[in-house]
């Protein structure tokens, strides 16, 4: 699957004035931390781990952020160019680094969408689509420059001034490395130079995402950003209990040819990202404190069913196991402790470390358990007993008001528990 992000941070950002005099565009504040920050949380979170800056202007504060942000399973770089290239040039600049396929992102531009969708499938190994771009519609396509798509193919972009209701580039791109070598010489941009030649041969599918969309580079919209971002980062979120809701429940499972998914359940985890939701795994693993498996096991197999995940469009943004049990096994795992079902801490210590919105989250399990913690937690919790998950999460979604056109003709029993 797809770990690299590459972001484009060169840009001066003159339209912003005194404010960009010092400070790249992308490293302005944002509610007091640099708006860059949002975009690669937002990376990370998805599964993006390995990200690449690419800058021109004060390059010296972007090497500070890369220091600043540093942190455990993150790897941030940045390549700063001698010159002026251009967005085109910035790219050819690092092609070295680049992967068989990346996501390209601006870094200016905040857009909510799927990720892992976008990704997915990866482009054809043939090279006949060489990018695919995340677009989004709005009600006058002046101010961006229209896109024009047709049966998923973006057949022509047109420079700023086409006014009238329409899709636009939402900055964000799934590329294919052999893209760069059809740049134009450099100085080039990417948007203006290289696309334009692609979408002529054919080679650029578009894909209209209407999520939250802002481009801080005029003065309305960063003064709009201050208070916009940070409330968007607040999310509602899904906890599911894994063995017997995510797959199926043969007894302490622990390596992956023991996973069989439940019907609907990585459809349901790629429909509440989808949806905007964050989306956690809660597992009593008391096989550990049994001494049968080790929390290496856990994790090991939890980084495979979260690439199994990413295949099909979807990610969990945090998986939390509880190894103890208050009778089996020896200490530090034997203990009566806060976080083994139907205690509450696994949902809690999620929703300390993530800004989860506690009104319309939920959780769904399979046992009394589960639906007990949710409650302690303060969140609702739904009973699943097997069927399609995916229609259960679609039914929750649609009564909350959250669906994303929930289906019908279910096959699951709902028992939904306040
Ligand atoms: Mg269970």
């Amino acid at each position: 699957m797809l770990h690299q992000a590459v972001i484009l941070v060169g840009g001066r950002g003159t339209r912003l004035g005194p404010l960009t005099d010092d400070t790249p565009k992308p490293l302005l504040p944002v509610s007091e931390r640099p708006f860059l920050g949002y975009l690669v949380d937002e990376l990370a979170r998805q599964g993006f781990d390995d990200i690449l800056l690419l800058a021109g202007y004060r390059g010296d504060r972007m090497d500070s952020f890369c220091a600043e942000m540093r942190r455990p399973g993150l790897r941030l770089r940045c390549v700063t160019e001698p010159e002026p290239a251009g967005t085109g040039g910035a790219l050819r600049l690092a092609a070295d680094l680049l992967e068989t396929q990346f996501l390209l992102l601006n870094g200016d531009t905040l857009f909510d969408i799927n990720l892992n969708d976008l990704a997915s499938p990866p482009l054809p190994a043939d090279g006949s689509v060489l990018a695919r771009m995340a677009l989004r519609r709005v009600p006058d396509t002046a101010r961006y420059g229209a896109i024009i798509l047709e049966n998923g193919r973006v057949t022509a972009i047109h420079e700023k001034g086409r006014t009238g209701e329409g899709p636009i580039n939402g900055g964000i791109y799934l590329l294919d490395r052999r893209a760069v070598g059809r740049l134009p010489p450099s100085p080039c941009s990417i948007e203006t130079g290289l696309f334009p030649l692609l979408a002529a041969a054919g080679a650029v599918e578009g894909r209209v995402y209407d999520r939250f969309f802002l481009d801080i580079g005029v003065p309305d919209d960063f003064a709009l950003a201050q208070s916009v971002i940070p409330a968007s980062r607040r999310r509602r979120a899904a906890f599911f209990d894994r063995d017997g809701v995510l797959n199926e429940d043969i007894g302490f499972a622990h390596r992956p040819d023991q996973i069989a998914w439940m019907p609907g359940a990585r459809e349901a985890v790629k429909r509440l990202n989808d949806a905007g939701f964050l989306v956690f795994v809660v597992t009593n693993q008391g096989g550990v404190a049994r001494g049968l498996y080790s929390e290496e096991h856990v994790r090991t197999l939890h980084r495979w069913m979260q690439e199994e995940l990413r295949t099909v469009g979807a990610h969990v943004d945090a998986f939390y196991h509880c190894p103890h049990h208050p009778d089996h096994g020896e200490p530090p795992y034997r203990t009566d402790c806060r976080c083994r079902k139907p205690e509450p801490g696994m949902l809690l210590q999620a929703m300390a470390e993530w800004p989860v919105e506690p009104q319309g989250s939920f959780l769904v399990g399979d046992r009394e358990t589960d639906v007990q913690a949710a409650q302690r937690a303060g969140i609702e919790g739904t009973l699943y007993r097997g069927g399609d998950l995916d229609a259960l999460v679609a039914g929750i979604l649609a009564r909350s008001g959250a669906g994303l056109g929930a289906r019908s003709g279910t096959g699951a029993e709902v028992e939904a528990v306040r």
